[in-house]
Protein backbone atom coordinates (compact mmCIF):
# COMPACT_ATOMS: atom_id res chain seq x y z
CA UNK A 1 0.00 0.00 0.00
CA UNK A 2 1.37 3.46 -0.93
CA UNK A 3 2.11 6.24 1.47
CA UNK A 4 -0.13 8.88 0.60
CA UNK A 5 -3.46 8.66 0.03
CA UNK A 6 -4.40 9.83 -3.74
CA UNK A 7 -7.20 12.00 -5.05
CA UNK A 8 -10.76 10.29 -5.18
CA UNK A 9 -9.60 7.45 -2.99
CA UNK A 10 -10.45 6.83 0.31
CA UNK A 11 -7.88 7.77 2.98
CA UNK A 12 -7.69 5.94 6.29
CA UNK A 13 -6.54 7.94 9.15
CA UNK A 14 -5.33 6.67 12.19
CA UNK A 15 -7.90 8.05 15.43
CA UNK A 16 -7.18 7.88 19.36
CA UNK A 17 -6.56 3.74 20.26
CA UNK A 18 -7.60 1.19 17.93
CA UNK A 19 -10.26 2.99 16.43
CA UNK A 20 -9.81 3.71 12.33
CA UNK A 21 -12.10 6.30 10.46
CA UNK A 22 -12.68 6.04 6.54
CA UNK A 23 -12.79 9.33 5.66
CA UNK A 24 -13.38 9.56 2.04
CA UNK A 25 -11.75 12.58 -0.06
CA UNK A 26 -14.76 14.11 -1.68
CA UNK A 27 -15.37 12.96 -5.50
CA UNK A 28 -14.25 16.27 -7.78
CA UNK A 29 -14.46 14.82 -11.01
CA UNK A 30 -17.08 16.22 -12.65
CA UNK A 31 -18.52 13.49 -14.71
CA UNK A 32 -18.89 11.12 -12.02
CA UNK A 33 -20.57 13.65 -10.28
CA UNK A 34 -22.97 14.22 -13.14
CA UNK A 35 -23.30 10.36 -13.09
CA UNK A 36 -23.87 10.43 -9.19
CA UNK A 37 -26.38 13.42 -9.55
CA UNK A 38 -28.29 10.90 -12.81
CA UNK A 39 -27.97 8.18 -10.41
CA UNK A 40 -29.93 9.94 -7.85
CA UNK A 41 -32.71 11.15 -10.46
CA UNK A 42 -33.21 7.46 -12.05
CA UNK A 43 -33.92 6.18 -8.42
CA UNK A 44 -36.55 8.54 -7.29
CA UNK A 45 -38.19 7.95 -11.12
CA UNK A 46 -38.10 4.72 -11.14
CA UNK A 47 -35.80 4.28 -14.31
CA UNK A 48 -35.30 0.50 -15.86
CA UNK A 49 -31.88 0.17 -16.04
CA UNK A 50 -31.81 0.19 -20.01
CA UNK A 51 -32.67 3.96 -19.70
CA UNK A 52 -30.64 4.67 -17.16
CA UNK A 53 -27.26 3.01 -18.88
CA UNK A 54 -27.80 4.61 -21.79
CA UNK A 55 -28.42 7.99 -19.82
CA UNK A 56 -24.87 7.46 -17.72
CA UNK A 57 -22.53 7.67 -20.96
CA UNK A 58 -21.94 9.84 -23.92
CA UNK A 59 -23.79 8.11 -27.39
CA UNK A 60 -20.60 9.34 -29.10
CA UNK A 61 -17.07 10.94 -28.84
CA UNK A 62 -14.41 11.99 -31.15
CA UNK A 63 -10.98 12.23 -29.86
CA UNK A 64 -8.46 14.70 -32.07
CA UNK A 65 -5.18 15.71 -32.44
CA UNK A 66 -4.68 19.07 -34.39
CA UNK A 67 -1.46 20.08 -35.68
CA UNK A 68 -1.21 24.44 -35.66
CA UNK A 69 1.40 25.96 -37.07
CA UNK A 70 2.34 28.79 -34.24
CA UNK A 71 3.92 31.82 -35.09
CA UNK A 72 7.38 30.92 -34.40
CA UNK A 73 7.56 28.63 -37.39
CA UNK A 74 6.88 25.20 -35.19
CA UNK A 75 4.18 23.13 -35.64
CA UNK A 76 2.10 22.17 -32.12
CA UNK A 77 -0.32 19.54 -31.73
CA UNK A 78 -3.13 20.39 -29.58
CA UNK A 79 -5.73 17.66 -28.48
CA UNK A 80 -9.41 18.09 -28.49
CA UNK A 81 -13.00 16.32 -28.22
CA UNK A 82 -16.35 16.68 -29.36
CA UNK A 83 -18.86 14.40 -27.33
CA UNK A 84 -22.06 13.70 -28.20
CA UNK A 85 -24.21 12.68 -25.49
CA UNK A 86 -27.55 12.28 -26.71
CA UNK A 87 -29.58 13.56 -29.46
CA UNK A 88 -32.86 12.19 -29.02
CA UNK A 89 -34.85 14.94 -28.40
CA UNK A 90 -33.08 16.48 -31.07
CA UNK A 91 -29.52 17.09 -32.60
CA UNK A 92 -26.91 17.68 -30.27
CA UNK A 93 -25.91 20.98 -28.82
CA UNK A 94 -23.18 22.61 -26.76
CA UNK A 95 -20.37 25.03 -26.59
CA UNK A 96 -16.75 24.60 -27.45
CA UNK A 97 -14.75 25.36 -24.14
CA UNK A 98 -10.66 26.44 -24.88
CA UNK A 99 -8.87 25.60 -21.46
CA UNK A 100 -5.28 24.56 -20.68
CA UNK A 101 -7.19 21.57 -18.27
CA UNK A 102 -9.92 20.40 -20.32
CA UNK A 103 -10.08 16.85 -20.15
CA UNK A 104 -12.35 14.63 -21.75
CA UNK A 105 -14.62 14.00 -18.43
CA UNK A 106 -15.12 17.36 -17.95
CA UNK A 107 -16.55 17.62 -21.68
CA UNK A 108 -18.40 14.58 -21.24
CA UNK A 109 -20.15 16.21 -17.63
CA UNK A 110 -20.85 18.88 -19.39
CA UNK A 111 -21.89 17.33 -22.75
CA UNK A 112 -24.75 15.31 -20.22
CA UNK A 113 -25.74 18.71 -18.59
CA UNK A 114 -26.07 20.44 -21.69
CA UNK A 115 -28.47 17.15 -22.57
CA UNK A 116 -30.58 17.93 -19.36
CA UNK A 117 -30.04 21.98 -19.98
CA UNK A 118 -32.11 21.81 -23.54
CA UNK A 119 -34.86 19.01 -21.88
CA UNK A 120 -35.56 21.63 -18.93
CA UNK A 121 -36.11 24.16 -21.13
CA UNK A 122 -37.82 22.05 -23.38
CA UNK A 123 -36.41 23.18 -26.67
CA UNK A 124 -35.68 20.54 -29.48
CA UNK A 125 -32.39 19.73 -29.02
CA UNK A 126 -29.84 17.05 -27.56
CA UNK A 127 -26.27 17.58 -25.74
CA UNK A 128 -23.20 17.78 -26.47
CA UNK A 129 -20.14 19.67 -25.98
CA UNK A 130 -16.29 20.26 -27.12
CA UNK A 131 -12.94 21.41 -26.11
CA UNK A 132 -9.42 21.78 -26.81
CA UNK A 133 -6.92 21.72 -24.35
CA UNK A 134 -4.89 25.03 -24.74
CA UNK A 135 -4.07 28.03 -23.58
CA UNK A 136 -5.96 30.92 -25.49
CA UNK A 137 -4.51 33.62 -23.42
CA UNK A 138 -0.90 32.73 -24.61
CA UNK A 139 -1.96 32.31 -28.53
CA UNK A 140 -1.95 35.34 -30.80
CA UNK A 141 -5.02 35.98 -32.54
CA UNK A 142 -3.61 34.43 -36.09
CA UNK A 143 -2.68 31.09 -33.65
CA UNK A 144 -6.03 31.13 -32.34
CA UNK A 145 -7.70 31.37 -35.84
CA UNK A 146 -5.46 28.37 -37.29
CA UNK A 147 -6.04 26.54 -33.98
CA UNK A 148 -10.14 27.15 -34.70
CA UNK A 149 -10.22 26.12 -38.10
CA UNK A 150 -8.00 22.86 -37.73
CA UNK A 151 -10.63 21.51 -35.04
CA UNK A 152 -13.78 22.15 -37.98
CA UNK A 153 -11.54 20.23 -40.44
CA UNK A 154 -11.21 17.40 -37.58
CA UNK A 155 -14.64 17.45 -36.15
CA UNK A 156 -16.99 19.26 -38.92
CA UNK A 157 -17.78 15.12 -40.40
CA UNK A 158 -19.64 14.92 -37.19
CA UNK A 159 -21.32 18.51 -37.01
CA UNK A 160 -24.13 20.31 -38.67
CA UNK A 161 -27.68 22.20 -37.84
CA UNK A 162 -29.48 18.80 -38.38
CA UNK A 163 -26.24 16.90 -36.31
CA UNK A 164 -24.64 18.70 -33.73
CA UNK A 165 -24.32 22.26 -33.21
CA UNK A 166 -21.65 24.56 -31.45
CA UNK A 167 -21.75 27.62 -29.66
CA UNK A 168 -18.94 29.46 -26.98
CA UNK A 169 -18.12 28.44 -23.96
CA UNK A 170 -14.86 29.48 -21.89
CA UNK A 171 -12.61 31.18 -23.56
CA UNK A 172 -14.37 31.17 -27.02
CA UNK A 173 -15.71 34.05 -28.16
CA UNK A 174 -18.46 35.50 -31.23
CA UNK A 175 -14.98 35.89 -33.33
CA UNK A 176 -13.89 32.19 -33.35
CA UNK A 177 -17.42 31.43 -33.79
CA UNK A 178 -16.78 33.14 -37.34
CA UNK A 179 -14.36 31.09 -38.26
CA UNK A 180 -15.07 27.85 -37.76
CA UNK A 181 -18.22 28.99 -39.48
CA UNK A 182 -16.36 29.69 -42.20
CA UNK A 183 -14.02 26.48 -42.45
CA UNK A 184 -17.07 24.17 -41.84
CA UNK A 185 -18.80 26.36 -45.58
CA UNK A 186 -15.62 26.07 -47.24
CA UNK A 187 -15.68 22.48 -46.35
CA UNK A 188 -19.18 21.66 -47.36
CA UNK A 189 -19.36 24.53 -50.52
CA UNK A 190 -22.32 25.92 -49.07
CA UNK A 191 -23.96 28.52 -46.81
CA UNK A 192 -24.75 26.96 -43.46
CA UNK A 193 -24.84 29.98 -40.92
CA UNK A 194 -27.06 27.70 -38.13
CA UNK A 195 -24.06 24.72 -38.09
CA UNK A 196 -22.61 26.85 -34.98
CA UNK A 197 -24.25 29.84 -32.38
CA UNK A 198 -23.03 32.64 -31.14
CA UNK A 199 -21.64 34.49 -33.99
CA UNK A 200 -21.76 38.01 -34.29
CA UNK A 201 -24.95 39.77 -35.61
CA UNK A 202 -23.18 40.82 -38.94
CA UNK A 203 -23.06 36.65 -40.20
CA UNK A 204 -25.94 35.03 -38.89
CA UNK A 205 -25.75 35.64 -35.18
CA UNK A 206 -29.48 36.21 -32.83
CA UNK A 207 -29.71 40.05 -31.36
CA UNK A 208 -29.84 38.70 -27.45
CA UNK A 209 -27.51 36.36 -27.72
CA UNK A 210 -24.20 37.88 -26.29
CA UNK A 211 -26.32 38.35 -22.97
CA UNK A 212 -28.67 35.78 -23.11
CA UNK A 213 -27.18 33.43 -20.30
CA UNK A 214 -27.01 35.99 -17.79
CA UNK A 215 -30.23 37.47 -18.86
CA UNK A 216 -31.83 33.96 -18.24
CA UNK A 217 -30.30 33.19 -15.26
CA UNK A 218 -31.51 37.03 -13.88
CA UNK A 219 -35.01 36.11 -14.72
CA UNK A 220 -35.25 33.16 -12.74
CA UNK A 221 -33.90 35.00 -9.61
CA UNK A 222 -36.30 37.26 -10.32
CA UNK A 223 -39.23 34.16 -10.05
CA UNK A 224 -37.19 32.86 -6.96
CA UNK A 225 -36.98 36.26 -4.97
CA UNK A 226 -40.74 36.43 -5.62
CA UNK A 227 -41.56 32.84 -4.03
CA UNK A 228 -39.56 33.44 -1.18
CA UNK A 229 -40.23 36.81 -0.41
CA UNK A 230 -37.23 39.30 -1.12
CA UNK A 231 -37.38 42.57 -2.79
CA UNK A 232 -35.25 42.17 -5.99
CA UNK A 233 -34.71 45.91 -6.29
CA UNK A 234 -33.18 46.09 -2.67
CA UNK A 235 -30.46 42.88 -3.37
CA UNK A 236 -26.84 43.11 -2.82
CA UNK A 237 -25.42 40.62 -4.65
CA UNK A 238 -21.85 38.97 -5.74
CA UNK A 239 -19.87 37.73 -8.90
CA UNK A 240 -17.72 35.04 -9.19
CA UNK A 241 -16.07 34.99 -12.27
CA UNK A 242 -16.05 37.80 -14.02
CA UNK A 243 -16.17 36.72 -17.71
CA UNK A 244 -18.84 36.79 -20.30
CA UNK A 245 -21.46 35.48 -17.80
CA UNK A 246 -20.75 37.07 -14.97
CA UNK A 247 -20.23 40.90 -16.51
CA UNK A 248 -23.56 40.36 -18.39
CA UNK A 249 -24.41 39.52 -14.82
CA UNK A 250 -23.32 42.48 -12.93
CA UNK A 251 -24.93 44.87 -15.64
CA UNK A 252 -28.10 43.52 -16.40
CA UNK A 253 -28.94 43.08 -12.44
CA UNK A 254 -30.23 46.84 -12.27
CA UNK A 255 -31.59 46.55 -15.88
CA UNK A 256 -34.46 43.84 -15.00
CA UNK A 257 -34.80 43.58 -11.32
CA UNK A 258 -34.33 47.67 -10.04
CA UNK A 259 -31.72 49.28 -7.82
CA UNK A 260 -29.84 46.17 -6.68
CA UNK A 261 -25.95 46.52 -5.37
CA UNK A 262 -22.79 44.85 -6.85
CA UNK A 263 -20.80 44.37 -3.81
CA UNK A 264 -17.92 41.90 -5.22
CA UNK A 265 -16.41 40.16 -8.36
CA UNK A 266 -13.78 38.18 -9.31
CA UNK A 267 -11.48 36.72 -11.79
CA UNK A 268 -9.30 33.94 -11.99
CA UNK A 269 -6.68 35.73 -10.50
CA UNK A 270 -8.25 37.66 -7.11
CA UNK A 271 -11.45 39.76 -6.28
CA UNK A 272 -12.87 42.92 -5.33
CA UNK A 273 -15.09 43.93 -2.72
CA UNK A 274 -16.65 47.38 -1.58
CA UNK A 275 -19.94 47.37 0.77
CA UNK A 276 -21.13 50.61 -0.66
CA UNK A 277 -21.38 49.17 -3.92
CA UNK A 278 -19.45 48.49 -7.26
CA UNK A 279 -20.18 50.34 -10.71
CA UNK A 280 -20.79 47.47 -13.03
CA UNK A 281 -20.30 49.14 -16.41
CA UNK A 282 -17.03 51.09 -14.76
CA UNK A 283 -15.67 47.61 -13.69
CA UNK A 284 -16.74 46.18 -17.08
CA UNK A 285 -14.78 49.29 -18.57
CA UNK A 286 -11.52 48.61 -16.25
CA UNK A 287 -11.25 44.62 -16.84
CA UNK A 288 -11.29 45.25 -20.69
CA UNK A 289 -8.36 48.18 -20.47
CA UNK A 290 -6.30 46.35 -17.57
CA UNK A 291 -7.48 42.75 -18.33
CA UNK A 292 -7.88 42.17 -14.57
CA UNK A 293 -10.75 43.31 -11.54
CA UNK A 294 -8.44 43.76 -8.87
CA UNK A 295 -7.09 47.81 -8.24
CA UNK A 296 -10.68 48.99 -9.34
CA UNK A 297 -10.66 52.77 -7.80
CA UNK A 298 -12.67 52.26 -3.70
CA UNK A 299 -12.33 48.54 -4.37
CA UNK A 300 -10.40 46.21 -1.18
CA UNK A 301 -8.93 43.35 -2.85
CA UNK A 302 -10.26 40.02 -1.75
CA UNK A 303 -9.73 36.25 -2.36
CA UNK A 304 -11.93 34.03 -4.49
CA UNK A 305 -12.83 31.90 -1.56
CA UNK A 306 -13.31 35.36 0.83
CA UNK A 307 -16.21 36.27 -2.04
CA UNK A 308 -17.94 33.04 -1.72
CA UNK A 309 -17.97 33.27 1.55
CA UNK A 310 -19.65 37.10 1.71
CA UNK A 311 -23.05 37.97 3.44
CA UNK A 312 -25.14 38.86 0.00
CA UNK A 313 -28.32 38.13 -1.02
CA UNK A 314 -27.85 36.82 -4.40
CA UNK A 315 -24.29 35.21 -5.06
CA UNK A 316 -23.75 34.09 -8.99
CA UNK A 317 -20.79 31.78 -9.16
CA UNK A 318 -19.98 32.18 -12.77
CA UNK A 319 -16.64 30.79 -13.89
CA UNK A 320 -16.00 27.05 -13.33
CA UNK A 321 -16.38 23.62 -11.35
CA UNK A 322 -15.90 22.48 -7.95
CA UNK A 323 -15.84 26.18 -6.25
CA UNK A 324 -18.67 25.06 -3.65
CA UNK A 325 -17.57 22.22 -1.93
CA UNK A 326 -17.63 20.08 1.30
CA UNK A 327 -15.23 22.19 2.27
CA UNK A 328 -16.85 25.54 2.10
CA UNK A 329 -20.79 25.28 1.36
CA UNK A 330 -20.93 25.56 5.76
CA UNK A 331 -19.64 29.08 4.83
CA UNK A 332 -22.25 30.26 2.67
CA UNK A 333 -24.44 32.93 3.63
CA UNK A 334 -25.90 34.30 0.26
CA UNK A 335 -29.88 33.66 -0.02
CA UNK A 336 -29.18 32.47 -3.48
CA UNK A 337 -27.04 31.17 -5.36
CA UNK A 338 -27.70 31.67 -9.11
CA UNK A 339 -25.41 29.25 -11.09
CA UNK A 340 -24.04 30.48 -13.79
CA UNK A 341 -21.47 28.56 -14.42
CA UNK A 342 -21.91 24.72 -14.78
CA UNK A 343 -20.97 22.57 -12.33
CA UNK A 344 -20.14 24.97 -9.66
CA UNK A 345 -21.18 22.94 -6.21
CA UNK A 346 -20.98 19.27 -5.59
CA UNK A 347 -23.25 16.81 -4.04
CA UNK A 348 -22.19 17.22 -0.77
CA UNK A 349 -21.77 20.76 -0.78
CA UNK A 350 -25.88 20.64 -1.93
CA UNK A 351 -26.84 18.88 1.05
CA UNK A 352 -24.72 21.17 3.21
CA UNK A 353 -26.36 23.95 1.13
CA UNK A 354 -29.93 22.63 1.29
CA UNK A 355 -29.92 22.01 4.81
CA UNK A 356 -28.76 25.38 5.44
CA UNK A 357 -31.79 27.18 3.65
CA UNK A 358 -29.55 28.56 0.68
CA UNK A 359 -31.90 28.56 -2.13
CA UNK A 360 -30.05 27.00 -5.19
CA UNK A 361 -30.99 28.04 -8.75
CA UNK A 362 -29.02 24.57 -10.46
CA UNK A 363 -26.82 25.25 -13.46
CA UNK A 364 -28.67 23.81 -16.24
CA UNK A 365 -31.52 25.87 -15.05
CA UNK A 366 -29.65 29.00 -14.13
CA UNK A 367 -27.92 29.38 -17.05
CA UNK A 368 -30.09 27.51 -19.68
CA UNK A 369 -30.40 31.47 -21.58
CA UNK A 370 -27.69 31.18 -23.90
CA UNK A 371 -28.81 27.67 -25.01
CA UNK A 372 -32.31 29.25 -25.47
CA UNK A 373 -31.15 31.99 -27.44
CA UNK A 374 -28.50 29.98 -29.17
CA UNK A 375 -31.65 27.76 -30.27
CA UNK A 376 -33.62 31.04 -31.60
CA UNK A 377 -30.63 31.50 -33.88
CA UNK A 378 -30.50 28.12 -35.23
CA UNK A 379 -34.57 28.92 -36.04
CA UNK A 380 -33.56 32.25 -37.60
CA UNK A 381 -30.57 30.66 -39.69
CA UNK A 382 -32.78 28.61 -40.92
CA UNK A 383 -35.83 30.58 -42.16
CA UNK A 384 -33.03 33.33 -43.06
CA UNK A 385 -35.19 35.69 -41.32
CA UNK A 386 -34.17 37.60 -38.30
CA UNK A 387 -36.47 38.69 -34.87
CA UNK A 388 -36.39 42.50 -33.74
CA UNK A 389 -34.35 42.51 -29.96
CA UNK A 390 -37.44 42.66 -27.76
CA UNK A 391 -39.12 39.88 -29.75
CA UNK A 392 -35.93 37.35 -28.44
CA UNK A 393 -35.77 38.41 -24.95
CA UNK A 394 -39.58 37.95 -24.88
CA UNK A 395 -39.42 34.40 -26.07
CA UNK A 396 -36.66 33.97 -24.06
CA UNK A 397 -38.62 35.46 -20.80
CA UNK A 398 -41.47 33.23 -21.35
CA UNK A 399 -39.22 30.21 -22.03
CA UNK A 400 -37.09 30.58 -18.27
CA UNK A 401 -40.04 31.63 -16.51
CA UNK A 402 -41.65 28.23 -17.68
CA UNK A 403 -38.59 26.09 -16.62
CA UNK A 404 -38.07 27.82 -13.33
CA UNK A 405 -41.83 26.95 -12.31
CA UNK A 406 -41.78 23.67 -13.86
CA UNK A 407 -38.82 22.48 -10.97
CA UNK A 408 -39.62 24.94 -8.89
CA UNK A 409 -43.20 22.92 -8.67
CA UNK A 410 -41.59 19.62 -8.73
CA UNK A 411 -38.92 20.61 -5.81
CA UNK A 412 -42.17 21.35 -3.99
CA UNK A 413 -44.18 18.29 -4.93
CA UNK A 414 -41.64 15.78 -3.95
CA UNK A 415 -39.80 17.53 -1.47
CA UNK A 416 -36.42 17.36 -3.08
CA UNK A 417 -33.96 20.21 -3.34
CA UNK A 418 -33.87 22.43 -6.88
CA UNK A 419 -30.91 20.54 -8.49
CA UNK A 420 -32.55 17.03 -8.05
CA UNK A 421 -35.79 18.85 -8.87
CA UNK A 422 -34.35 19.74 -12.15
CA UNK A 423 -33.06 16.47 -12.85
CA UNK A 424 -36.55 14.75 -12.74
CA UNK A 425 -37.72 17.25 -15.09
CA UNK A 426 -35.50 16.98 -17.69
CA UNK A 427 -34.53 13.09 -17.20
CA UNK A 428 -38.23 12.38 -17.60
CA UNK A 429 -38.53 14.25 -20.71
CA UNK A 430 -35.26 12.33 -22.12
CA UNK A 431 -36.23 9.44 -21.41
CA UNK A 432 -40.24 9.71 -22.48
CA UNK A 433 -38.61 10.40 -25.93
CA UNK A 434 -35.73 7.61 -25.76
CA UNK A 435 -39.09 5.19 -24.94
CA UNK A 436 -41.37 6.69 -28.29
CA UNK A 437 -38.28 6.05 -30.45
CA UNK A 438 -38.06 2.83 -29.40
CA UNK A 439 -33.63 3.22 -28.06
CA UNK A 440 -34.84 1.81 -24.91
P1 LIG B 1 -15.48 33.42 -19.91
O1 LIG B 1 -14.26 32.81 -20.45
O2 LIG B 1 -16.06 34.58 -20.63
O3 LIG B 1 -15.26 33.87 -18.39
C1 LIG B 1 -14.76 33.06 -17.40
C2 LIG B 1 -14.34 33.97 -16.26
O4 LIG B 1 -14.02 33.18 -15.14
C3 LIG B 1 -13.11 34.82 -16.57
O5 LIG B 1 -13.31 36.13 -16.08
C4 LIG B 1 -12.01 34.15 -15.76
O6 LIG B 1 -11.02 35.05 -15.34
C5 LIG B 1 -12.79 33.63 -14.59
N1 LIG B 1 -12.15 32.51 -13.92
C6 LIG B 1 -11.47 31.47 -14.46
N2 LIG B 1 -11.00 30.69 -13.49
C7 LIG B 1 -11.41 31.22 -12.32
C8 LIG B 1 -11.26 30.88 -10.96
N3 LIG B 1 -10.58 29.78 -10.61
N4 LIG B 1 -11.81 31.68 -10.03
C9 LIG B 1 -12.50 32.78 -10.38
N5 LIG B 1 -12.68 33.16 -11.63
C10 LIG B 1 -12.14 32.40 -12.59
O7 LIG B 1 -16.53 32.23 -19.78
P2 LIG B 1 -18.10 32.30 -19.72
O8 LIG B 1 -18.62 32.05 -21.08
O9 LIG B 1 -18.53 33.49 -18.95
O10 LIG B 1 -18.39 30.97 -18.88
C11 LIG B 1 -18.35 30.94 -17.46
C12 LIG B 1 -19.17 29.77 -16.96
O11 LIG B 1 -20.49 29.89 -17.46
C13 LIG B 1 -18.68 28.39 -17.43
O12 LIG B 1 -18.96 27.43 -16.44
C14 LIG B 1 -19.54 28.13 -18.65
O13 LIG B 1 -19.62 26.76 -18.96
C15 LIG B 1 -20.84 28.71 -18.16
N6 LIG B 1 -21.78 29.03 -19.22
C16 LIG B 1 -21.52 29.99 -20.14
C17 LIG B 1 -22.45 30.25 -21.13
C18 LIG B 1 -22.24 31.34 -22.13
O14 LIG B 1 -23.15 31.57 -22.95
N7 LIG B 1 -21.13 32.04 -22.13
C19 LIG B 1 -23.63 29.52 -21.20
C20 LIG B 1 -23.88 28.56 -20.23
C21 LIG B 1 -22.95 28.31 -19.24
Amino acid sequence: MGLYPTLNKPATKPLAGIRMEVIMTEQLNPFKIAQQQLDEAAKLLGLDSGTHAMLREPIRELHISIPVRMDNGQVKVFKGFRVQYNDARGPCKGGIRFHPEETIDTVRALGAWMTWKTAVVDIPLGGGKGGIICNPKEMSAGELERLSRGYIRQVGRILGIDKDCPAPDVYTTPQIMAWMMDEFNWINTRFEPGMITGKPVAIGGSLGRNDATARGGIYTVREAAKLLGIDPSKTTYAIQGFGNAGQYAATLMKEVLGSSKLIAASDSRSGIYNENGIDPHQLVKFKLETGKVEGFPGSKTITNEELLELKVDILFPSALENVITAKNAGKIRAKISAELANGPTTPEADEILYKNGVFVIPDFLCNAGGVTVSYFEMVQNSYNHYWELDEVQKKLDAKMTKAFHDVYNMHKNRKVNMRVAAYLVAVQRVAEVMKLRGWV
